[in-house]
């Protein structure tokens, strides 16, 4: 047991114990043999494990409270709002939609295949891992669980070791409540986190930072294991003058501090015209002061930097920071507290703006028009998330149209995660693959082509057995060869000369 871990839990809570690193191949070699016995598949198995998780978070969300203010000081309505419907709603979606995602499908009518019967089978993928980081790991394990369920997987959790509290609570309830031969969880950090990485999967989910990302893949490529990556980067906020400046403000400033800025799709930082930044720093310092009239320090609904050296990363940022501190700027070690902070004059090669910043620091940068705000954001990694204050559509249609991220929200932070219907995922470096309700089914689904050839379809396909002969040939062309559309039907090309 991790001693270190358990310092602060509370009396009522689980302590946090690692999984031995040695026992970690038994625990994905007794769910494999638990897949092949076809155990998880049935649609009845699945829908019964779907509404045990619903419950399992249902009856224990004041546990699920309590042990994220321990590990991250967060309040509870904060953990409410941000995980526990989000995810509770995911896992009844799955329940009511299981049986009709599973159903197989039949391809497209075509004369040549239709009497294959050719079939597409959603079909599990096998046992399943997911990595999740620290910041939501209700949202960020428990959502994705739902999916591995739905799809008929069988499955390993590897939550974070830094919520020791919670990670503590989920390696009890997982057993108490879900099938313990088809699910199991792995509790560590490091070398545990190595040792599951290095045996083959039949898919990996792996959300967190970039870095680590790299190590999770490369393990993964000498397997063989398929993998999809959630990821961060600095996602940009971009100002329009002519905004409701006042709802911009509240709405960016939120997505900002809720859980301390350590959100992947929190605006890293916002992009505002010169002349307008005075304006809207004001904004930005009076919704500040409306949600903590006491100062963030003193405030419950103000959250905690995880760890001690996110802590330190963070304000090493500020530190080093040339931009001019206008807001806020304090710090305390000891309670790992970063008071949300606004940061004006900042240039691109600035500390705040090397890597994520995830925490409650906004760097402003000035930027003479829309033009050179797509620019900036065009000459970094693509963003896991844009947001655009506008009220104008041809200055949104500007922005969505001339750059690339995982998602865009226009007039508003963070909704996207919990939007029912919408894929949410990266692209490029700020993560593959997409982890929302059905789009995550499909992400555990694998899609089995089937087809069964009756012998009377040699009257036809004969052709392609030897000896072969022009006759062969042309019944060929005859059944299989598409005819093209003439060259400028799509005003393209003209016929390559020379
Ligand atoms: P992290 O990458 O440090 O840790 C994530 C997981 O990887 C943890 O379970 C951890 O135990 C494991 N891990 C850590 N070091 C490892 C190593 N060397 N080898 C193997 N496994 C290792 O991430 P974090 O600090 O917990 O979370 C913050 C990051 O996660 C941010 O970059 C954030 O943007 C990203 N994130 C992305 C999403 C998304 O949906 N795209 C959601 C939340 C967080």
């Amino acid at each position: 047991m991790n001693q270190d871990l358990n310092a602060n839990r509370e009396p009522d809570l689980p302590s946090y114990t690692t999984t031995p690193v040695d026992d970690i191949p038994a625990v994905r070699g007794r769910l494999k043999d638990v897949f092949k016995t076809g155990r998880t598949r049935p649609i009845q198995f699945r829908k019964q494990q779907l509404l045990a998780l619903a419950y399992l978070i249902k009856d224990n969300i004041p546990l699920f409270q309590r042990a994220l203010a321990s590990d991250l000081r967060r309040s509870d309505t904060e953990t409410f709002v941000l995980e526990i419907g989000g995810t509770l709603t995911e896992a009844v979606n799955a329940y009511h939609n299981v049986a009709k995602w599973s159903k197989p499908e039949r391809a497209p009518w075509s004369l040549n295949w239709f009497a294959t019967k050719p079939t597409i089978r959603k079909e599990p993928k096998g046992v399943v891992l997911i990595i999740s980081p620290f910041n939501y790991p209700v949202w960020l394990l428990l959502r994705p669980l739902v999916a591995a369920i739905a799809a008929g997987n069988a499955c390993v959790l590897k939550p974070s070791e830094l919520t020791p509290a919670f990670s503590a609570l989920i390696a009890e309830l997982v057993p108490k409540y879900l099938d313990p031969e088809s699910f199991a969880v792995i509790n560590g950090a490091i070398p545990e986190t190595t040792k599951a990485g290095q045996l083959q999967w039949d898919h990996i989910l792996y959300t967190g930072g970039s870095r680590v990302a790299s190590i999770v893949l490369a393990a993964a490529a000498k397997t063989l294991s398929p993998v999809t990556t959630e990821l961060g980067g600095k996602s940009p906020a971009v100002i329009d003058p002519s905004c409701d400046l006042k709802l911009t403000a509240r709405r960016l400033i939120w997505g900002k501090v809720a859980n301390a800025g350590q959100t992947c799709i929190a605006p890293d930082y916002a992009l505002v015209p010169k002349g307008f930044v005075d304006q809207f720093v004001q904004a930005c310092k009076d919704v500040l002061k409306d949600f903590y009239p006491e100062g963030a320090e003193s405030s419950d609904s103000f959250c905690r930097i995880v760890s001690a050296s996110h802590f330190a990363r963070i304000k090493g940022l500020l530190d080093r920071t040339d931009g001019q501190i206008v807001f806020g700027g304090s710090t305390n070690e000891e309670k790992k507290f970063i008071e949300p902070t606004l940061v004006t004059g900042v240039n691109g090669d600035d500390s705040l703006m090397g890597e994520e910043i995830f925490g409650p620091v906004l760097p402003i940068i000035e930027v003479d028009d829309v033009d050179e705000a797509i620019k900036f954001i065009n000459d970094r990694d693509h963003p896991l998330a844009l947001y655009v204050f506008s009220p104008n559509s041809a200055f949104k249609s500007k922005v969505i149209e001339n750059t690339q991220s995982g998602t865009v929200v226009i007039n508003d932070t963070m909704i996207q995660a919990a939007a029912e219907g919408l894929p949410f995922g990266g692209i490029g470096p700020s993560g593959s693959g997409y982890t929302s309700g059905k789009f995550a089914f499909d992400m555990f689904t694998h899609l089995r082509s089937t087809l069964d050839n009756p012998g009377i379809m040699d009257y036809i396909m004969k052709f392609r057995y030897p000896p072969y002969n022009e006759k062969k040939r042309k019944l060929f062309t005859t059944f299989m060869f598409p005819s093209l559309p003439a060259r400028t039907a799509a005003g393209g090309n003209a016929a390559p000369t020379g």
